[in-house]
């Protein structure tokens, strides 16, 4: 009797920010195939004797492709397994739960989606930093970062919003991300946030100009996962920052 496959949000990687349905289904699971940014505490929470597949993508590195996730999964459930497919942040945020829900219902099997906390939602309170604030910014635009070089995105349309723009996937495309934005039309003083590792023991928070995000990364040796807030509402932000504009030289602000 085939079974359905829940697509479950894990959130930035604190297990204390996992929903309790995606506890339930991590424990209920008789199968569990997990990516590579759901932490080793939630990892811990599936239940010893319970199997489970890795089928991490690795930024610029080995993965696993997304076809071969999608027949896995078909297969499991399929042999009558319950699946928890367990994917970083929310499952429908640049997470491709789309596309294995696409597959699935194409096979004919049950989805069930669990929401998590997206990783853009988790920097703005690690930071304190309000996504959007009356008066300040008025929205959120939430952008992948990788594909900055293909100029996928429409720059002038995004510098002319006025609010709050978070990448994800952005660290290694941060001085394209600078200068497209910068080119279209947006201030070099807008303040930007860069959060590595929202919510886990190492988390860092930097702050700087969108002028010198490129050197703020570099600088610091910003690695993934770590994400990219832009816009007036980080001046809001109620931490102490690792980093600030005052202790790095931009050069000139545009
Ligand atoms: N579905 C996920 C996003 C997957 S894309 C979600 O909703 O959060 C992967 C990107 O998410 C990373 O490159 C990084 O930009 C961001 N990310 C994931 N976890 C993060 C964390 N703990 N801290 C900061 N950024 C994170």
């Amino acid at each position: 009797m085939p079974q359905g496959v829940s697509l479950v949000g894990a959130g930035p990687g604190d297990p204390d920010l996992l929903t309790v349905k995606a506890l339930r289904c991590i424990q209920q699971a008789e199968w569990v195939v997990y990516d590579r940014l759901v932490s080793d505490d939630i990892l811990s929470l599936i239940p010893a004797d319970t199997p489970r597949d890795y089928v991490g993508k690795t930024p610029y590195g080995p993965f696993t492709p997304q076809s071969t996730i999608c027949e896995r999964l078909i297969v499991l459930a399929q042999r009558g397994y319950r699946v928890c497919r367990l994917k970083g942040g929310d499952p429908f945020v640049f997470g491709r739960g789309g596309e294995e829900q696409l597959e699935l219902v194409q096979a004919g099997l049950p989805v069930e989606v669990v929401p998590g906390i997206s990783a853009g939602f988790a920097s703005g309170a690690a930071a304190g930093i309000p996504l959007t604030h009356r008066r300040v910014s008025q929205g959120v635009t939430l952008l992948a970062g990788n594909s900055a070089e293909s100029l996928e995105h429409q720059w002038t349309a995004l510098a002319a919003l006025n609010h709050t723009l978070v990448f994800y996937m952005g660290v290694k495309q941060s001085q394209l991300i600078q200068q497209n934005l910068i080119a279209g039309g947006m201030s070099g003083a807008t303040p930007v946030a860069v959060i590595e590792r929202a919510s886990l023991p190492t988390q860092r928070a930097l702050k700087g100009a969108l002028s010198g995000l490129g050197a703020l990364v570099e600088t610091h040796g910003v690695t993934t996962p770590a994400l990219i807030i832009i816009g007036e509402v980080v001046d809001l932000a109620q931490i102490e920052f690792e980093a600030l504009l005052s202790e790095i030289n931009y050069g000139a602000v545009a």
